[in-house]
C-alpha cells in the first residue's frame, strides 16, 4: 500500500480540531489537568490555540494514532498543544508549552541539531522526552507526590529527569525502587493534612 495515503490530511485533520474544540468536545490527559490546576494554562487558552491555531508537525508513531503539534497563541504569547485522535475519534489534548530555547530557536523552527553534538548525547545516555523530543535536565523534586493502593504519599527531595518543554518528569528505575521501598516499609517523616474535594457536590 502506498504510504503516503496513510498520512493525514491536514487541512482535514484542522477542520476536525476545530470542530471538537468549537463543540466543546475533547479530552485532556491528566498531564494538562495538572497545568489547568497550577494555573501555567486556561483552558481558554487551550481552547483558543486550537481554533485559531495551525498544525505544525505531525508525529507519528507504529503503535499510537499521529499526534498533531498545533502552533497559537494565548495572551499574546506562542503555545503548542500537542492533541491526537484516538480510534473512537475523539480529540485527546496531550500536553502544551511555551516553545522556548533549547529546543525552539523561535515557536516554527527546532534548534539544528548537529551529528556529532547527537552523537555525543546518545554517548553520553542523554535522553530525550518521550513526548515532545526535548532535552531533559537532571532535577530533585521538593515533592513527588503519587498514590499506592488509593492512598496518597508525598516523597521529597527525589532525584529525576525533567523535560525542559513540556515539564514531564522521569524517574530511574533506582529512585522508583528505593520509593516503593520507603512506602513498604511506612518510613514516614511525618504526616500531613490533605485535602479532599467531592466532584459531585
Ligand atoms: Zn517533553
Amino acid at each position: 500500500m502506498n504510504q503516503a495515503f496513510l498520512r493525514p490530511d491536514v487541512k482535514e485533520t484542522a477542520d476536525w480540531i476545530r470542530d471538537k474544540v468549537s463543540e466543546n468536545d475533547f479530552f485532556n490527559s491528566e498531564h494538562i489537568v495538572r497545568y489547568l490546576t497550577r494555573r501555567i494554562f486556561s483552558m481558554e487558552d487551550i481552547r483558543q490555540v486550537l481554533l485559531s491555531g495551525t498544525i505544525l508537525e505531525i508525529h507519528s508513531h507504529p503503535l499510537r494514532s499521529d499526534a498533531f503539534l498545533v502552533l497559537g497563541a494565548a495572551n499574546g504569547e506562542p503555545v503548542h498543544v500537542v492533541c491526537t485522535r484516538d480510534r473512537d475519534d475523539n480529540l485527546i489534548i496531550l500536553y502544551a508549552y511555551h516553545p522556548s530555547m533549547p529546543t525552539w530557536q523561535d515557536e516554527k523552527t527546532r534548534t539544528e541539531v548537529k551529528g556529532q553534538a547527537m552523537d555525543a548525547r546518545q554517548n553520553a545516555k542523554q535522553r530525550t522526552c518521550f513526548f515532545c523530543n526535548s532535552e531533559i535536565e537532571p532535577i530533585t523534586v521538593g515533592n513527588f507526590d503519587f498514590r499506592w493502593e488509593g492512598d496518597l504519599y508525598v516523597i521529597k527531595k527525589v532525584p529525576a529527569g525533567l523535560c525542559v518543554q513540556c515539564g514531564e518528569k522521569y524517574i530511574s528505575a533506582e529512585a522508583s525502587e528505593k520509593i516503593v521501598e520507603k512506602i513498604e516499609k511506612e518510613a514516614f517523616i511525618e504526616k500531613d493534612e490533605v485535602r479532599v474535594f467531592d466532584y459531585e457536590r
